[in-house]
C-alpha cells in the first residue's frame, strides 16, 4: 500500500529515529569487543547516520557459541513446527507494524527510493518470513519403500548453525530469503549484513525476540568482510548461505574447504539478456520493462536486465521508446515519494559506474543517454540512466557485471544469433524473451542458461512461490520456494528393522 506521506513528512520522521548500530548476540544489543565502530554513512547526502558496531574474531567466536549453545539446548530447534510457525507470523506481523521506520531506514542506509522500501522491500521482507513460518509445519518426510523387514524413513532434520553474509542490493529482503527458511527449519541463525547497509538487519534482531525468539536462535554481527570470511572459516558454522559478489562467492568456497567443508550456498551475480523479436507484442509495455529491468534499484539489481538485445528491424523505434521511458528515472531525493530513481549506495560504487561508462566511449560504444553524475550539491552519490549502443559485445559494458544504472544495447538478425548472444556469458541468472509467436517464446526460454526466464515480462514474481538463483557463476542453490528449506536442512535415512 503506497504512503501518503510527503518529502517533509519522512525527512521529519527520518530525523526523529533513534538509529541502534550494536551487534545483537544472545537476544541482546552489544558493541564490538574491541570497541571499535565505522560510520554509517548515507548516500543520499553523504551525512554520518550513526555508528555501527565493527565486529572481529572474538564477536564471532561469541555468536557462533551461543548460536550452537541455543540449537543443542533445543528450545528453538526441536520445537513443534507449529510453535516456529506461530513466532515467525508474529517476527513477520511486528515488521508490518514497523514498516515505516525500517522503510526509512533503508532508505537513508541505501538511497533506495522509499516508494520502494515502503512497498516492496520491508512488506516483501514480512511476507518472506511469514511464508516460512506458514509452511513450516505443512511440510512432512518420507516412509519409502524397503524390504518388507524394514521402516524406511527419510527426514529432514536442520543443519545447526546457519550464516547468511548478504549484499547492500535489497539489505533486508535478501535477508529475509535466507532468514525465512533458515530459522524455519530449526537452525540458529548469524546474519552478517554488508558494512554498506547495516541498519535494518540491526533492527529487526529486536523484533524477532519481541516475538519469541529463544535467545541466541537469531543473532546479527556487523562489520566489514573480514566478519564473512570469519564466518566461512569457522569450525563450529555448518552452513554459510551467500548473497553477493561471484568474486566474494569463489572465495566463500575456498574457505569452506579450508576449514570444516561447510554447505556454501552462493547467489551471486548476473548480466541478464533481455531479447525483443521483431513480433514483441506491445512495444510500449516492453519498452517500459526495458527499462524498469535496468533503472529500476539504480540497476543495483543481481536480475538487472543490463543487456538488451533487440532485432535490427524493429532497433530504432524500440530504441526511441526506451529513451522516452528511460526519462522517467531521473535521480531526485531518495525520501521524496515521486522518486524512481534513488542514489549509489556509496561513493566506491559510483566511481566504479562512471569507470564502466568511460570504458564502454573508450571501447567504441555510442552513448544514447546519460553518462554523467549528478546532483552533486547534495554531497550524495547519483548517477544518470545510461545507455550505449554496443557494436561489438566482447567489449567490457556487455560482459561485466556493472551493478549500476547502464545498458549495453546489442542489436540481432536471427533467433540462433540472439540465442548465442544471450547465452555468451560467465553469468545465468535470468534472461527475457518477448515475442508473440508460442514457439518462438518456448524454444528461447528452452535454450536460455538461466534460472528465471520471463517470456513477455521483465522481473515479475514477487511471489515466494518461484525457486530464484542462478546457473553457471551466478550461484548454486535457489532462494525462495520450498525448495530453499532444502538448503538449510540435513538429509536423513532411518532405517528401522522389525525382526
Ligand atoms: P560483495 O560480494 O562485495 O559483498 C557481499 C557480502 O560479503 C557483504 O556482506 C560483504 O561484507 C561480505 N564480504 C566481502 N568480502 C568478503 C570475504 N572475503 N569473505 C566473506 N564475506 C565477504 O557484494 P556486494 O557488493 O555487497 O553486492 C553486490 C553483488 O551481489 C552483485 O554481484 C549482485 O549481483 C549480487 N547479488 C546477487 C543476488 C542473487 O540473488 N543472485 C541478489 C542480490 C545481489
Amino acid at each position: 500500500m503506497p504512503s501518503n506521506k510527503s518529502l517533509a513528512d519522512w525527512q521529519q520522521f527520518a530525523a526523529s529515529l533513534s538509529i541502534e548500530g550494536r551487534a545483537f548476540i544472545q537476544g541482546q544489543y552489544v558493541t564490538a569487543q574491541s570497541g571499535k565502530t565505522f560510520d554509517c554513512i548515507s548516500p543520499i547526502d553523504g551525512r554520518v547516520l550513526t555508528q555501527v558496531a565493527d565486529c572481529d574474531e572474538a564477536d564471532v567466536n561469541a555468536a557462533v557459541h551461543v548460536a550452537r549453545q541455543a540449537f543443542n539446548q533445543g528450545a528453538w530447534s526441536q520445537a513443534n513446527p507449529r510453535k516456529r510457525k506461530k513466532v515467525m507470523c508474529r517476527f513477520a506481523e511486528l515488521i508490518r507494524q514497523h514498516a515505516d521506520e525500517l522503510a526509512v531506514l533503508e532508505t537513508l542506509d541505501a538511497g533506495k527510493p522509499i516508494g520502494d522500501t515502503t512497498t516492496v522491500d520491508i512488506p516483501g521482507a514480512a511476507y518472506c518470513i511469514e511464508w516460512y513460518g506458514e509452511a513450516i509445519d505443512k511440510v512432512g518426510g518420507e516412509v519409502v519403500p524397503a524390504d518388507n523387514h524394514l521402516v524406511g524413513l527419510v527426514t529432514r532434520e536442520p543443519i545447526g548453525v546457519v550464516a547468511c553474509v548478504v549484499p547492500w542490493n535489497f539489505p533486508l529482503l535478501m535477508a529475509s530469503w535466507k532468514l525465512g527458511p533458515a530459522l524455519a527449519a530449526g537452525n540458529s541463525v548469524i546474519l552478517k549484513p554488508s558494512e554498506k547497509s547495516p541498519l535494518t538487519a540491526i533492527r529487526i534482531a529486536e523484533l524477532a525476540k519481541q516475538a519469541g525468539m529463544p535467545d541466541g536462535v537469531f543473532n546479527v554481527l556487523p562489520g566489514g568482510g573480514t566478519v564473512g570470511k570469519l564466518l566461512a572459516l569457522h569450525m563450529d558454522v555448518d552452513c554459510l548461505a551467500f548473497t553477493g559478489s561471484t568474486q566474494v562467492g569463489k572465495l566463500i568456497m575456498q574457505y569452506a574447504g579450508q576449514s570444516n567443508l561447510k554447505r556454501v550456498w552462493l547467489e551471486l551475480g548476473g548480466k541478464s539478456p533481455n531479447i525483443v523479436m521483431p513480433d514483441c507484442p506491445d512495444f510500449d509495455r516492453a519498452a517500459n520493462a526495458a527499462a524498469g529491468a535496468i533503472f529500476y534499484n539504480m540497476g543495483e539489481m543481481c536480475t538487472a536486465g543490463s543487456r538488451l538485445l533487440v532485432h535490427r528491424d524493429i532497433k530504432d523505434a524500440f530504441i526511441d521508446k526506451l529513451l522516452d521511458k528511460a526519462r522517467g528515472y531521473q535521480p531526485s531525493n531518495p525520501l521524496a515519494p515521486a522518486t524512481s530513481m534513488g542514489a549509489i549506495i556509496d561513493y566506491i560504487q559510483m566511481k566504479r559506474v562512471l569507470g564502466y561508462i568511460e570504458a564502454g566511449h573508450a571501447d567504441g560504444a555510442r552513448l544514447l543517454a546519460g553518462g554523467k553524475q549528478v546532483l552533486q550539491d547534495t554531497g550524495g552519490f547519483y548517477v544518470e540512466p545510461t545507455m550505449f549502443d554496443v557494436p561489438n559485445p566482447a567489449i567490457r559494458i556487455a560482459r561485466e557485471e556493472i551493478f549500476g544504472p547502464v545498458l549495453s544495447v546489442v542489436t540481432f538478425d536471427t533467433m540462433d544469433q540472439a540465442i548465442e548472444l544471450a547465452n555468451a556469458s560467465e553469468f545465468g541468472l535470468a534472461a527475457a524473451v518477448w515475442s508473440s509467436n508460442l514457439t518462438t517464446a518456448h524454444e528461447a526460454a528452452r535454450r536460455l542458461r538461466a534460472g528465471t526466464v520471463w517470456v513477455n515480462c521483465y522481473d515479475e514474481g514477487g511471489d515466494m512461490n518461484f525457486p530464484f538463483g542462478g546457473y553457471r557463476q551466478s550461484g548454486n542453490g535457489r532462494d525462495k520456494s520450498l525448495h530453499a528449506l532444502e538448503k538449510y536442512t540435513e538429509l536423513k535415512s532411518t532405517l528401522v528393522r522389525l525382526r
